[in-house]
């Protein structure tokens, strides 16, 4: 039984829950503590204690938590990226590179506690300095989701940590082994007690409470839309500092002047690996009818090449899906692309085994041509392996097609043309735009995040992620 940490010591949960292994639900990862409110409460109270001494604790005892940290990570990363690919259900070289990802993270924020400045100003009056220095905001709820187990957390726990607040940490109930692997090597790392807290639990239950608990003084949120308008409400409702990242309806666009490999490189990257269940996917992709016909060829070729397999086998290119629920939404949305008329042209079928014989959730990728911009197929995220393409007569109705979305994280085009590059560049209604690259996968140096319906608040990563764990403070100094 894997435990909540709290207040520095292992919980029993009032119940448990059982990680399951997509790739073969009879492999049991593992039986997981689940706290319930007055547990998480416990947890807030406990981060509350630790915050005055955490907000006063010196950059180098930051630094050298952080650092621990990423360095065991990193050092680990073959075995916790085969508990993430266990546990999710993402490839092993997905996994295992999402496992780097999280130590570099770390690694990087322990150079921000180090690299925290302020500006000191002349005042307009005469003999008057000012100081604009950055505080941490205090206790800090992270709200998770299950498609990066390990870097979601991590992009969330180590700015906070970094500039002074104190955490409490409610990972995704379908994969928390990552979460708990992750807790219990910060747990090891040195982190005073209460400073670091893990609550294993139901979003409604543990998660209402960090939402609701007015010492919680800011909410980083990753999930689906409905929950994050929930989490925006209810810290609306009490002042409380909130930052959401939500879905995607991510569009890939290719020119006729595109080179052909590298576009159908990209699409088939961001729009099917990981399962398709990333929030940068490409699910749309948007072609000009001078390169449609070339292009579409390659696609169905290389989409019914794909290997939907067991994660950890040597040779896969597609894990299966999460879990039963999310292969059920997938497929209903297969079937409404379908009645509202568009063509499958590769894949869509749900598998029950693995080659092995193993039962689990497999779904071969599907493609789908003569879509429509008002299908639900292109508006609605159905977070799986399910690309819908669209045809367009030239830039500037690629473009239009593009935007023509209420969500705007991550936005793609495929061009050897420097004008229509740059001119996307500009256009593209999205937080990130690539431009002959796959909108999933990002750097974790520089900010991550989207506008419009996928996003609210402060950038996430980077330097910019001091924008949501800290506050300003402006100082007068008379001489
Ligand atoms: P979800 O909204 O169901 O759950 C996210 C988290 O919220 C979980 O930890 C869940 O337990 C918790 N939660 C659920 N109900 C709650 C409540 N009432 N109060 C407080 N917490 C609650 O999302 P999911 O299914 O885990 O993740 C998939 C979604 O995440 C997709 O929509 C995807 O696009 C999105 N996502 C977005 C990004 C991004 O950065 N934009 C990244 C990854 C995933």
């Amino acid at each position: 039984m894997y435990k909540n940490l709290i207040n520095g010591e292992w919980v029993d949960g009032v119940r448990s829950s059982r990680n399951i292994n997509p790739s073969d639900t009879r492999d049991v990862v593992g039986e997981y503590a689940q706290a319930d409110a007055s547990q998480a409460r416990s947890a807030v109270d406990a981060a509350q204690a630790a915050f005055g001494a955490w907000s006063q604790s010196t950059p180098q005892q930051r630094f050298d938590v952080l650092d621990a940290a990423g360095n065991e990570i990193i050092a680990r990363k073959a075995e916790l990226g085969n508990l993430l690919a266990r546990e999710e259900g993402k490839t092993l070289p997905e996994a295992i590179g999402e496992v780097g990802r999280a130590g570099a993270i770390f690694k990087f924020f322990a150079g921000e506690a180090l690299r925290q400045a302020g500006d000191l100003l002349a005042s307009v009056r005469p003999g008057v300095r000012v100081e604009v220095t950055r505080e941490p905001i205090g206790v800090v709820g992270l709200i998770t989701p299950w498609n990066f187990p390990i870097a979601i957390p991590a992009w969330k726990l180590a700015p906070a940590l970094a500039f002074g607040n104190t955490v409490v940490l409610k990972p995704a109930d379908l994969v928390p082994g990552s979460a708990w692997a992750l807790a219990d090597i910060l747990h090891r790392a040195g982190l005073p007690k209460g400073v670091f807290n893990l609550v294993m639990g139901r979003g409604a239950e543990v998660g209402t409470v960090l939402l609701e608990d007015p010492r919680v003084a800011g909410i980083s949120f990753t999930g689906s839309v409905a929950t994050g308008q929930k989490v925006a409400a209810a810290c609306l409702a009490r002042m409380a500092k909130f930052q959401l990242e939500m879905g995607g309806k991510n569009p890939f666009v290719v020119l006729d002047d595109a080179d052909l490999g590298v576009a159908v490189n990209c699409a088939i990257n961001s729009g099917f690996f990981s399962t398709g269940q990333r929030c940068t996917a490409s699910s749309r992709v948007i072609v000009t009818d001078g390169i449609y016909e070339r292009f579409m060829a390659a696609m169905v070729e290389r989409t019914n090449a794909l290997k939907v397999d067991d994660a950890r086998l040597a040779g896969t290119d597609i894990g299966p899906v999460v879990d039963e629920k999310q292969l059920a939404q997938d497929l209903e949305y297969i079937a409404i692309a379908q009645a509202e008329g568009a063509t499958l042209a590769a894949g869509g079928r749900a598998q029950s085994h693995s080659s092995q014989g193993a039962p689990g959730y497999y779904l071969t990728p599907a493609l789908f041509t003569d879509t429509t911009p008002g299908m639900r197929i292109n508006r609605e995220e159905v977070f799986g392996p399910v690309i819908s393409v669209q045809r367009a007569k030239n830039y500037d109705e690629a473009l239009a097609l593009a935007n023509d979305t209420p969500f705007g994280l991550a936005s793609g085009i495929a061009t050897t043309s420097l004008k229509h590059a740059t001119h996307y560049k500009q256009h593209a209604q999205a937080g990130m735009v690539m431009v002959n690259l796959p909108t999933a996968g990002v750097d974790y140096h520089v900010p991550f995040g989207g506008r419009k319906g996928s996003s609210y608040g402060p950038r996430e990563q980077g330097r910019h992620a001091a924008e949501f764990y800290t506050t300003v403070k402006t100082a007068y100094t008379q001489a």
